[in-house]
């Protein structure tokens, strides 16, 4: 099998250090297999999106040494492709129409529903039917229905990082009692979650390998709960650990402090970055 890998950051900020090392893990297992490393740029986020994080990321990918297969894919202008698969879970009634605000769901879980966990989303809105959707509505896969859409299908996906090497079984109690309704289709612009786009374009791009920091674990759970019932195969996944800081800290998204391009003002190589990512 040719393997096809591929680095899909956020255009919100500049790339920092964990950006870095999970792009030359991704870069680097395609060129050592001969196979290919794609670009792909999620900014559906169209507010916080800025050309200049894009030009930016480009440039020091550049100069880390990074080398990708064609152009570079842009998110923004595919949002009706999302849309199409969105419409499919709509037409099998497996969502529902969301009103509430984050205030909403904080007053609704203070006060949680007998068998919800208080940490999912209060069901406020599940009673209701796509036909009543208004402008401003968010949509919610139905769980329950999800599940049993899935007719005791066994989810599982292969896991390559280190977090359950082997096969990963994901099961339906875990769904409903620690995802619920999630998002799904977003409210602010007519499209997709984040999170089914990114799955829906790994599965468009031919994607084998997924390679991804572990804070994103329990999204590809969901994303292989949504390509099951996008009739999809899920690609292999390798979840990386983190980079943290000298207290063992976490980065953060936006720790500008770590940007590369700062590295680079103060002086800093290439082989200054990949030692401080352990990649050297
Ligand atoms: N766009 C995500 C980010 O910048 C990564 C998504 C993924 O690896 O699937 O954090």
């Amino acid at each position: 099998m040719s393997i096809v890998t591929r680095f899909a950051p956020s255009p919100t900020g500049p790339l920092h250090l964990g950006h870095a090392y999970s792009a030359l893990i991704a870069h680097d297992m395609a060129r050592k297999h001969g196979g290919q490393f794609l670009l792909r740029f999620e900014d559906t986020d169209l507010e916080r999106s800025k050309p200049e994080y894009i030009a930016q990321i480009l440039d020091d990918l550049t100069w880390i040494g990074i080398t990708w297969d064609g152009d570079p894919l842009f998110q923004s202008a595919h949002l009706d492709v999302y849309n199409q698969e969105l419409d499919r879970l709509i037409s099998r009634d497996l969502t529902y129409p969301c009103r509430c605000s984050r205030k909403d769901i904080a007053a609704a879980s203070a006060a949680p529903q007998e068998g919800v966990p208080h940490h999912l989303y209060p069901q406020t809105c599940k009673h209701r039917l796509m036909s009543d959707r208004q402008a401003g509505d968010a949509i919610r896969l139905h769980m329950d229905r999800a599940c049993v859409a899935l007719d005791g299908e066994m989810l599982s996906y292969c896991e390559l990082g280190n977090i359950n090497k082997g096969t990963y079984y994901i099961d339906f109690d875990t769904l409903l009692r620690d995802v619920g309704d999630i998002v799904i289709g977003r409210k602010d612009i007519q499209t997709a979650a984040y999170f089914m786009a990114s799955a829906i374009d790994d599965i468009r791009q031919g994607i084998t390998h997924v390679v991804r920091g572990v804070d994103l674990f329990e999204f590809t759970q969901v994303q292989v709960l949504l390509l099951h019932l996008l009739g999809h195969k899920a690609p292999l996944y390798h979840h990386h650990g983190l980079i943290r800081d000298e207290s063992g800290k976490r980065l953060a998204k936006r720790d500008d402090a770590r940007a590369i391009s700062k590295y680079r003002s103060e002086g800093a190589s290439v082989n200054d970055i990949k030692e401080m990512v352990g990649v050297l």
